[in-house]
């Protein structure tokens, strides 16, 4: 008990002097140097911070100036001039010096009233024909009136014919001459014929195509509907395909003012006509034109949905901006962002000076947001990055990269800042890769060293934990010494205080009957036997743990070691009322081995037998050959080992706490020897026990 409460304090003592004397402080350490990292980096990281600021501001004004200056070269009037003068949209960005390369943007033109001037449009409404005052009542007028009389409520052909070529004579302008024309076509057309309607209607489309009918329909498009008619009509298939063709390409390149829902209902009649026509490969050469044509998109249709977007979002929000700065002074130019199927764009307007004199013309550009990063201010920002070597990229609303290269994507401290002139929906993300360069090195010194106290507390808790195993051990190696002292002394007095007792009685007592005095001798001997062969086997215990043990190993038969020391031992086992039998294997071969080793393994294990069988006192020696092995074999009937107990009865020392034993007390080497034994002979030693059954030990040894 005592032992026992002081390993406990020694192990805590330990752990206690190790925690206050050199983790804590080892961790204290560790803290402090680490702690002043994150300061030293924070120290650093404010200074570029700092300087981030001031690049990042410069940025932002190169990037906002490239923009304004792209904007001011594309609202000079001199553009606007030279629109009016070419009359097409897309040539007049194309011709447009400041934009031949890139093309990003379309111009358009308003008048006082916000009504479109460029690109120029269809009128939208039908008109009918408004009879100047003075022709109202003129002759020209009446005869036409006349005419249609006939042709509509009459449905009196030839008559209309007569009067349409009268009047046709005494048009007095062109635009009547065109309605007289028309009229004139149909009823021929009505009448079947068919050579005469052909020459009205090419008339009227070559000569008169730009002017409207009632329905505000040019001709050049619904006379050569017509003349495709007339071809089908005389069974001139390939004649008709090639008229509207002729058509298509005419309405695709914006030979004929419309509006587009005009535009789209003509196409798309023209194409469901020639789909049908154009099957199987018919007129390859046709199909070839059609298809090419198709191919490419139509510069006067994006013209047309240009305006579209001008007239539902362009023109309300210029109208917006205007309501808003006439509150105060009125604002020359400005800009704001519409969106159109999905995509963003910048509009940006101005008052033109100096354009007509005494009228107010709004100038502006709408152009592609996408484009504009692109071409602009992407192009800047790595004109900046190269000189001052820092990382920029663009985010939206959403804090999605937007740049076009998208590989080199800013993380960690970067510094947005928003569009000031220009009202972007974006941010620009300026960041120093030496703030990035510094992010990384503090994480990697921040894993390394992390790393390195995990080992330290690691190596060092092992140090630990070993210097308690250590020392826990050699505690119970001192208690088991001190148990072995103890018990042994005892086992040395008992048989000395015998031999002394009976060799003082033979020596004192000369009336000795011949009886006692055998008994006597008889008790010696045993005892001085007992004794032998426990300082025996210290003796050989101690050889064996110094490493001094040597065997002497010789040719022999194994069954003749084991017939005489059973021999031997057996007048001992008789005495103490044992019933012994034996089975011995007289064939096994000759063996490489220690006798007196191999003896003392037996008598080790008969004397066991012996001193833990107090009650059914039978023993059973066997040898005999198993899996090229001899294994020697000693039973008994005894008290048995519990299978917890079975592990540890191999340790030096090793005693049991089992009552029914305390009488034959040992000195806990007598199996230890018998394991070194067998080992060293390269054998192997088993027990099978059960408590209260009884025990067999067996020694394997390699026949070999
Ligand atoms: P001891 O000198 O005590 O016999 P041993 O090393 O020979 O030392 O045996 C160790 C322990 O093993 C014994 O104290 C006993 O508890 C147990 N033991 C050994 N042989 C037997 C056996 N034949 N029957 C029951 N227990 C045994």
């Amino acid at each position: 008990m005592r032992i026992f409460s002081h390993r406990i304090f020694t192990h805590r003592k330990i752990i206690i002097i190790f925690l206050l004397a050199i983790f804590i402080p080892s961790l204290i350490a560790a803290y402090l140097s680490i702690s002043t990292f994150p300061k030293r980096r924070e120290a650093v990281k404010k200074l570029l911070e700092s300087n981030l600021w001031i690049s990042g501001e410069a940025a932002l004004k190169s990037v906002e100036g490239a923009l304004l200056e792209h904007e001011q070269e594309a609202l000079k009037s001199e553009n606007f001039m030279r629109l009016i003068r070419s009359g097409k949209a897309d040539q007049a960005v194309l011709s447009s010096p400041a934009f031949s390369e890139d093309t990003i943007g379309r111009f358009f033109l308003l008048d006082t009233d916000l009504k479109i001037v460029f690109p120029e449009t269809a009128t939208e409404n039908a008109f009918g024909i408004q009879w100047d005052k003075e022709i109202q009542n003129s002759q020209f007028a009446q005869v036409f009136r006349r005419a249609e009389f006939f042709e509509f409520s009459q449905k009196n052909h030839i008559r209309a014919i007569e009067l349409y070529k009268e009047c046709a004579v005494e048009s007095p302008s062109d635009q009547y001459r065109a309605n007289v024309l028309e009229g004139l076509g149909r009823c021929l057309l009505s009448f079947k014929k068919l050579d005469e309607a052909y020459k009205v209607y090419n008339e009227l489309s070559e000569n008169y195509g730009q002017f409207r009918n009632k329905a505000g329909h040019p001709y050049g498009i619904v006379a050569v509907f017509q003349l495709y008619e007339i071809a089908r009509q005389r069974k001139e298939e390939k004649k008709s395909v090639e008229i509207l063709l002729n058509l298509y390409k005419q309405i695709w390149g914006g030979v004929w003012l419309i509006n587009q829902p005009a535009y789209d209902f003509y196409m798309a009649e023209i194409e469901s006509i020639l789909n049908n026509i154009l099957v199987e490969g018919r007129y390859s050469e046709i199909q070839k034109s059609y298809s090419d044509i198709q191919k490419q998109p139509s510069p006067f249709k994006q013209s047309l949905i240009f305006t579209d977007f001008l007239e539902r979002n362009i023109i309300p929000g210029i109208k917006e901006k205007l309501s808003l700065s006439r509150s105060g002074d009125e604002i020359k130019h400005d800009r704001f962002i519409r969106d159109f199927e999905n995509e963003l764009y910048l509009i940006s307007y101005t008052i033109l000076p100096v354009f007509m004199q005494g009228q107010t013309f709004y100038g502006g550009i709408c152009r592609d947001l996408n484009l504009l990063r692109d071409q602009i201010i992407t192009k800047t920002l790595k004109d900046i990055s190269k000189d001052s070597g820092l990382d920029f990229e663009i985010v939206d609303e959403r804090d999605q990269n937007i740049t076009t290269d998208k590989e080199k994507l800013i993380s960690g401290e970067s510094l947005a800042l928003t569009f000031r002139t220009f009202p972007l929906p974006w941010k620009l993300l300026v960041s120093h890769p030496e703030i990035k360069a510094l992010e990384i090195t503090a994480r990697r010194e921040i894993l390394f060293y992390g790393i390195l106290l995990t080992l330290i507390v690691a190596l060092m808790l092992l140090g630990a934990f070993m210097i308690a195993r250590d020392i826990s051990r050699e505690t119970e190696t001192n208690r088991l010494k001190t148990e072995f002292v103890n018990n042994i002394s005892h086992e040395l007095k008992t048989p000395l205080t015998l031999i002394r007792l009976y060799g003082e009685t033979l020596q004192r007592k000369e009336n000795l009957t011949n009886e006692e005095k055998k008994d006597s001798y008889e008790i010696i001997t045993k005892e001085s036997e007992r004794l032998s062969h426990l300082i025996n086997n210290v003796l050989d215990f101690s050889r064996i743990e110094m490493g001094r043990k040597e065997f002497d190993f010789k040719k022999e038969y194994l069954q003749d070691v084991i017939t005489d020391t059973l021999e031997s031992y057996r007048y001992h086992l008789e005495k103490k009322g044992f019933v012994i039998h034996s089975d011995i294997d007289q064939t096994l071969p000759e063996m490489n081995f220690d006798g007196e080793a191999i003896a003392s393994i037996l008598v080790n294990l008969l004397s066991n037998a012996m001193k833990f069988s107090p009650k059914e006192k039978e023993v059973t020696i066997k040898l005999f050959r198993d899996n090229g092995n001899a294994v020697i074999q000693v039973a008994d009937k005894g008290i048995g080992i519990s299978q917890k107990e079975i592990p540890k009865i191999f340790q030096r020392f090793y005693q049991s706490e089992n009552k029914l034993v305390s009488e034959a007390k040992g000195s806990g080497l007598g199996l230890t020897l018998v394991k070194n034994i067998t080992e060293a002979h390269g054998g192997r030693i088993d027990v099978e026990s059960e408590v209260g059954k009884g025990s067999i030990f067996m020694v394997r040894l390699p026949l070999l």
